[in-house]
């Protein structure tokens, strides 16, 4: 039997809000996503293994990792 099992990864973006950028400094839109791996079998996601989330800076491109709470706090600003 033929089982075809990976690992599957998926970024979702959550919103801009505007935050000041750790790296250049400028107070300019930030581009919030969420990153999710799974362990899957047949291209389905089975076992979820974490999430993570991350930052990019529209002004220099410089993307962070940035902890859920800080992703929250940034998009909680934006409204
Ligand atoms: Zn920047």
């Amino acid at each position: 039997m033929l089982v075809i099992f990976g690992f599957k990864n998926s970024s979702r973006n959550l919103g801009l809000a505007q935050a000041t950028c750790p790296r250049c400094g400028h107070r300019a839109a930030q581009r919030v996503d969420r990153r999710k791996r799974a362990f899957s079998v047949f291209f389905i996601p089975i076992v979820p293994l974490g999430s993570s989330y991350e930052a990019t800076c529209t002004a220099c491109g410089v993307s962070t990792g940035i902890s859920r709470a800080q992703a929250e706090g940034i998009l909680a600003a934006a409204y």
